[in-house]
């Protein structure tokens, strides 16, 4: 790229294609990473110096920036952090600018802000480490200490002390008066931990996640940026914070999709953890019970280090996991705990402890029917079935914000009364506890009948209290919990997740379920798991059963690797959408006759997606495949920039894609 040193390339936070130039000012002083203000139009905005300008401009044509804003400047490596991201997931630098900077104006500082927070205090309540914590907590010392970029794989079993040993590393990396970033995949689990965080440290870490009301927003934003905030618990946009000292970050559940933002700018918060990581030169530590194939894929190849914590800390031993074969059970259709998963919930409950009934599906049934001629009630928006809620009474699209009541006819052939709900989901186990389990205290922990994390907080408080005998949930109740009193776990259907069009279906149903089992026995009572199949010798039901995932892995590394699909191979989706079916159809033919020409490429399609339609849109698809040494951003780019899709069309580009709806 030709520079012009006489004038400054000023990054606006614009989804524009690139940065414009400006005339400096003299007597002020604009090093790249200054935030100004310039002229746009009419307008005056606020941008980020990023470096000599283009020169493809006349100086004299050029307007001088306004003036130097009141924000600290823009660190080195949150600009590289962001011209790498821009560039990897073909999105406008500005358009990640905007995101780094969330609303500016938000952002700008008040007179009568103070930044001031508590600091942790490194040694408030250190735990004394089992031998196992004691060496990965080591390890983790060492690569704080070389102060240098590694990746490492934290691997533990769930109860195993993940969280006590990385917080020996982010204690180490506040030691060295370093910032430390805790990435977490979802809010509704930072509540718990912050407590925990709050009991290790004597106060609790920065929050920043999309939630934060804007006064604490801007609080935080600044705290960080002054380099007054040292830990920081954040969800995945908290890596596009301006660290002036980042020393260290730890992405916590690293395996979980929700890493990944399908919206704006789509990128996965867990493996841009690592690109940020590289920038800063610093350590990144990847924790799981269940990592990803991934994250197991690079430790493989050497690209990451791995350290192991085998066993459930205390007294705690891992639970027996146990098949029930549906197919064999004696079970009516408006039933779905089997007669064995009853007996064991009367025999626990009985016992005084506490279960937990697991069906990953909110609302009362998935399928609404009618006998008379099988029509399916479907959202008018989306491919998708409407799923009746008992509690609100209506019709759900769980893909749009689509509502009705049932009405009193069938639409296709007007019969009247006839209709059926099919399948259950999570009201519907809660009335067979109902009547089946009539002395049992339940409740139903999934997001929709959860107000809040005050809501979730409170019910963790009732089964600790006991006064809860049953947790009926999705996978919200999945993860991180700990109650000492709950030895079973029921799974309702664990073939759920397997079928389906994504790659790593298996992968994730092993994952999820793992990560369900992992709530039982983690105290001094035994835990127990019966997973609900019709398929139990799938191989995810068989690793779980064998307790061995290294060789589910394997073999699941294999498949990607005949089918060509991540790990081992890149993967890519273009997606066009729009509302007239005919046009995104033939744009998409056109994409693909364009296509690139190479025997190192596959592309797959033009073929709609899974679901066609969503929230009234059209959506047709091409995937490309390559060998992990092409740059598949870089194609996609040669491919695509010379493109223009109508107005009325989208582009919806998806380097690593995890959702295939
Ligand atoms: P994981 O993150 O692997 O699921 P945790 O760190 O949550 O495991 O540990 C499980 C439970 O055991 C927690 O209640 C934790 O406080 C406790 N624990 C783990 N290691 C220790 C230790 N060395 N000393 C005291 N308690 C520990
Ligand atoms: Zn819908």
């Amino acid at each position: 790229m030709i520079t012009d040193p006489a004038t400054l390339r000023v990054l606006l936070p614009l989804p524009l294609a690139d940065a414009y130039d400006y005339l400096p000012v003299e007597g002020l002083e604009t090093p790249p990473g200054t935030v100004v203000e310039v002229p746009l139009g009419k307008r005056q905005m606020t941008g980020v110096v990023w470096g000599a300008g283009h020169g493809n401009v006349p100086a004299a044509k050029l307007k001088p920036i306004a003036n130097l804003s009141s924000l600290p400047p823009l660190p080195d490596t949150s600009r590289a952090f962001i011209d790498w991201v821009a560039n990897y997931t073909l999105t406008p630098p500005g358009a990640v600018l905007k995101m780094a900077f969330g609303s500016l104006r938000v952002i700008a500082p008040k007179k009568n802000d103070d930044y001031s927070c508590s600091q942790p205090d490194t040694n408030h309540h250190q735990p004394e480490l089992t031998s196992d914590q004691k060496q990965a907590a080591a390890t983790f010392i060492e690569r704080i200490q070389a102060r240098s970029f590694s990746a490492t794989l934290l691997d533990g079993v769930t109860g195993s002390g993940k969280t006590e040993t990385f917080c020996e590393a982010i204690a180490e990396t506040l030691r060295h008066g370093r910032q430390a970033l805790l990435l977490l995949p979802e809010i509704a689990m930072t509540a718990a931990l912050l407590d925990r965080l709050a009991r290790r440290f004597g106060s609790p870490p920065v929050m920043w996640h999309s939630e934060l009301g804007d006064r604490q927003r801007r609080l935080n934003w600044h705290a960080i940026a002054q380099d007054e905030a040292k830990f920081i618990l954040g969800a995945r946009s908290a890596l596009f914070l301006p660290y002036p000292d980042l020393g260290l970050i730890v992405v916590d559940e690293e395996h979980e999709a929700a890493y990944k933002q399908e919206e704006g700018v789509i990128y996965h918060g867990r493996d841009m953890a690592v690109v940020r990581a590289h920038i800063g030169n610093i350590p990144v530590i990847l924790s799981s019970a269940t990592p990803s194939l991934e994250t197991v894929f690079n430790v493989q190849q050497g690209k990451y280090g791995h350290v192991i914590l085998p066993q459930r800390f205390g007294k705690a031993s891992m639970p027996k996991i146990e098949t029930v074969d549906l197919r064999q059970q004696k079970m009516t259709a408006q039933n779905f705990i089997s007669p064995p998963l009853l007996e064991s919930l009367q025999k626990t409950i009985a016992e005084g402890q506490q279960a937990m009934l697991f069906l990953n599906r909110r609302g009362y049934a998935p399928l609404t029917l009618c006998r008379a001629c099988g029509h399916r009630l479907q959202c008018p928006r989306c491919t998708s079935w409407l799923t009746e809620h008992k509690r609100t009474g209506q019709l759900h699209c769980h893909h749009c914000d689509y509502a009705m009541r049932l009405p009193d006819k069938c639409p296709s052939c007007a019969a009247e009364g006839r209709f059926a709900a099919c399948g259950p989901g999570v009201e519907r186990v809660a009335e067979e506890v109902k009547t089946r389990l009539p002395e049992a205290r339940f409740a139903i922990m999934a997001s929709d009948t959860l107000d809040g994390a005050q809501a979730a907080q409170e019910l963790v408080r009732k089964m600790e209290d006991r006064e809860l005998d049953l947790l009926i949930g999705t996978q919200i109740m999945a993860k991180g919990y700990h109650f000492p009193r709950l030895t079973l776990v029921g799974v309702v259907d664990a073939d759920l997740g397997l079928s389906g069009g994504d790659p790593r279906a298996a992968e994730r149903t092993f994952q999820l379920l793992q990560q369900v089992a992992g709530r039982s026995g983690r105290a001094e009572d035994s835990g127990r798991v019966l997973l609900q199949t019709t398929s139990p010798d799938h191989p995810v039901m068989q690793a779980l059963l064998k307790g061995d995932r290294d060789a589910f892995m394997a073999a699941e590394l294999r498949e990607r690797e005949a089918y060509r699909l991540p790990p081992v191979w890149r993967l890519a989706s273009v997606t066009v959408s729009g509302t007239d079916a005919k046009e995104v159809i033939a744009f998409t033919q056109e994409l693909a006759t364009r296509a690139p020409q190479s025997d190192k490429l596959r592309i797959l399609g033009p073929a709609p997606a899974p679901f066609a339609m969503l929230r009234g849109h059209y959506r047709h698809r091409l995937m490309i495949q390559s060998p992990r040494n092409i740059n598949l951003p870089r194609v996609l780019r040669d491919w695509l920039a010379p493109i223009k899709a109508p107005r009325t069309l989208r582009i919806i580009v998806d380097v690593d894609p995890y959702s295939f709806l």
